[in-house]
């Protein structure tokens, strides 16, 4: 790829320019330097991209196709994209920020993602009732719902588009995607994918531009349903918008999530998964495990153990396969961060570790930052900060951990670390959120649900709720045999 690459969204199977001709570019949060640019799309666009996609909704051949033939353009797909692994995550790492090994695991996962949704295509049949009595036969049908509006983040840009995308073909969607304007490469790349895969025109029409598109896409009459990922604010907006025309929406949110980490657990664990859980993609990650929740017995040595952990992370060049720390990909989210030390350390919580920039001649970088005596009702310890910045509690009892990891808005994901099988239980069975992680942190599968409880969404992606969240139910009732009961002279029944 010659740098800066001009790329074209695609509407309708073409590469088209926006329609006012306008254009955007990125700049690399490491490096200073143009590396994209893209057409800027406004409401004339979506409205373009809209109807493309809702002719190939209505006229087929998509949505009428047999799902094994699906099938097979998605699992096609996987295989393109595993063949441009190099090339997508090269592309990701220029415009997020983010090293390049976690860029490759997010692109080898992404293949994941389509190859799962591919077999799933062929369970997305309904369901039949034979137990109703003789004179009838009901069968519960699955029918996609038709256009698909989604809106994504730039924290993940393939990883999540790919998390909606592959579940709504499926079950025979068609979508317009809306990558976020800083990271919108790896989208556009995949809609070229998808052509060379076999996918008609119009099933997947991608735009590319700032949020104002994302509120024209939802609110554009041919959209059925929005399914975005993003912050609570934007998602707020996005469901209330949804929610005047009746539209179906799916939402993927903040999170604020707590790993508790209890004495008797193995600590050594513990700490890898601690100091993984916030500096994984520059905490720039909605499972962030931003709080850290200690036993007060062991709370000194093991706040210790992650600061003098914290000091040996590597942050620099993502270009560089032994950064585990890259760029901040937004000036406005390292003014956010440094919002959020500044109330920290006003509000008492001592500053360990870090709490300032990196002096790098290029590039926006955050050191590690550790904050220790963080009360549960400081801004630190209950709002999403979005960077490498954790906040380190204690308790000392089960209850009052769980107490204090469920005293946030958010619900998305939270974990314990304990070697008491029961302590584990009763805090997988208590602690209120989509996910929770015992003596792991941050795994996932395409088997599995994922969101939020809470401010941390609605509905869920992945597994087989997918098939449930991008298909509406319609039931069928077959009369067998003549009907031989008739309303106006039959007995009223009791
Ligand atoms: P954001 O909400 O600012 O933007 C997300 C997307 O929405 C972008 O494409 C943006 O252009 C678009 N958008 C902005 N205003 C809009 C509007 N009014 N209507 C429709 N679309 C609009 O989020 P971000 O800063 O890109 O991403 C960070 C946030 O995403 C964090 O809060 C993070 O927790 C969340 N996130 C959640 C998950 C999850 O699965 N729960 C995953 C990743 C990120």
């Amino acid at each position: 790829m010659t740098i800066p690459s001009h790329h074209r969204m695609v509407i309708d199977g073409e590469d088209v320019e926006a329609l006012a001709g306008d254009r955007f570019s990125r700049t690399s949060p490491a490096h200073d330097t143009v590396v994209t640019s893209y057409p800027r799309a406004d409401a004339d666009d979506v409205d373009r991209a809209a109807r493309a996609a809702r002719r190939a909704f209505d006229e087929g051949p998509w949505p009428k196709l047999a799902a094994v033939d699906r099938s097979r353009v998605l699992l096609r797909v996987a295989a393109l994209i595993r063949r441009d692994a190099a090339a997508l995550a090269r592309l990701e790492v220029l415009e997020s920020g983010k090293p390049i090994d976690q860029a490759l695991g997010e692109v080898a996962t992404a293949a994941e993602l389509w190859d799962y949704a591919a077999a799933l295509a062929r369970h997305a049949h309904g369901d039949a009732h034979n137990t109703l009595g003789e004179d009838v036969l009901a069968m519960v049908l699955r029918e996609p719902v038709g256009v698909v509006a989604m809106i994504t983040p730039w924290n993940f840009p393939l990883l999540i588009v790919s998390q909606k995308l592959p579940f709504a073909l499926a079950v025979g969607c068609t979508a317009i995607v809306k990558p976020s304007e800083l990271t919108p490469g790896t989208t556009v790349a995949l809609a070229g994918l998808l052509r060379e895969a076999g996918l008609p025109d119009g099933v997947v029409n991608v735009v590319t531009g700032a949020g104002g598109i994302g509120s024209a896409m939802t609110c554009h009459d041919a959209v059925d349903m929005v399914s975005f990922t993003g912050s609570t604010e934007v998602g707020r907006a996005v469901a209330s918008a949804a929610g005047q025309r009746l539209k179906k929406a799916e939402l993927e949110l903040g999170g604020k999530n707590p790993q508790i980490v209890c004495a008797d657990a193995d600590l050594d664990a513990a700490l890898d998964a601690v100091v993984f859980g916030v500096y994984f993609n520059a905490g720039e990650c909605c499972n962030s495990g931003s709080r850290v929740l200690v036993d007060r017995r062991i709370a000194a040595d093991f706040q210790a153990a992650v600061i003098r952990r914290s000091k040996e992370v590597p942050v620099g060049d993502p270009l560089d396969p032994a950064t585990r720390i890259g760029a901040i990909t937004s000036q406005e989210q390292l003014d956010t961060i440094e919002r959020y030390v500044a109330e920290g350390t006003a509000a008492g919580a001592s500053l360990a570790l870090g709490g300032s920039r990196l002096p790098t001649p290029t590039g926006r970088f955050y050191h590690p930052t550790v904050f220790t005596d963080v009360r549960r009702e400081m801004s630190i310890a209950r709002e999403e900060i979005f960077g490498p910045v954790l906040s380190m509690l204690t308790f000392s009892s089960l209850d009052e951990a769980v107490s204090i990891a469920n005293d946030t808005v958010y619900g998305l994901s939270a974990g314990i670390w304990t070697s008491d099988v029961n302590a584990a239980l009763t805090a997988s069975r208590t602690l209120r959120a989509g996910t929770i992680w015992v003596n792991r942190w941050m795994d996932g599968y395409p088997e599995l649900p994922f969101g939020g409880f809470g401010a941390s969404g609605l509905g869920r992606e992945l597994g087989r709720h997918a098939i449930g969240e991008f298909t509406e139910t319609k039931t069928v009732q077959l009369q067998v045999g003549p009907r031989t009961t008739r309303w106006l002279t039959d007995p009223v029944a009791g």
